[in-house]
């Protein structure tokens, strides 16, 4: 039996399961939630249901979208000619906010990980070929991350992309292995996107 009442724990158990939230947080967060007015929490409520149920994957590169489309694809300035690959939504936003990159982008959803059992199956790869044999495209920048799994990934695309009628260019980042690119400042990413070059 916990010291608060039921609903107050069931709250406190809930937000504790959110990543990096221990117990002594949730309990300040559902504390917190117990000062505002019923307005604000019904908000706070509906905005997560909808994140759920609004947000959904990018039917062409697999970035969060609110349509089929994301804002990015859907966006006739961008130059669908050139596709940055990417691990991770995160590794978007980042590459987004350094605004050096005008392309489109492909998201794997991951990286190949033999140890966690995680292959070329597992992530968005056969969707990146057909977008390449399907459509004009000219260069495909990979901007994987220097860590173990980004450059396994990076072999494997490699490998296979080479037979492809495609130009390959990869970001160098000035930055040491086990970097990510989510956590680079904007300068040392746009340093890594102007200076791409062949593998
Ligand atoms: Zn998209």
């Amino acid at each position: 039996m916990g010291v608060y009442p039921d609903a107050l724990e069931n709250c406190i158990q809930k937000l504790a399961t959110f990543p990096g939230i221990g117990a002594k947080s949730a309990t300040r967060m559902a504390l917190h939630l117990l000062r505002q007015p019923e307005d604000v929490v019904r908000e706070m409520a509906k905005a997560m249901v909808e994140v759920k149920t609004m947000v959904r994957l990018c039917s062409r590169c697999f970035n969060f979208a609110e349509a089929d489309l994301c804002s990015i694809c859907s966006n006739s300035k961008r130059d669908r000619d050139v596709v940055c690959v990417v691990e991770n939504v995160g590794d978007l936003m980042a590459l987004e906010s350094a605004s050096i990159f005008y392309g489109v982008y492909h998201v794997l959803q991951g990286s190949i990980t033999p140890l966690a059992g995680i292959g070329p199956d597992d992530l968005r790869i056969k969707e990146l070929f057909s977008r390449i044999r399907d459509n004009n495209i000219k260069e495909i920048v990979l901007a994987l991350n220097p860590s173990a799994e980004g450059e396994t990934t990076a072999s494997y695309l490699l490998s296979r992309l080479e037979p492809m009628d495609v130009e390959i260019t990869m970001i160098s980042y000035g930055i040491p292995m086990g970097g990510d690119i989510k956590y680079m400042d904007m300068q040392t990413l746009k340093k890594a996107m102007m200076t791409r070059r062949k593998p």
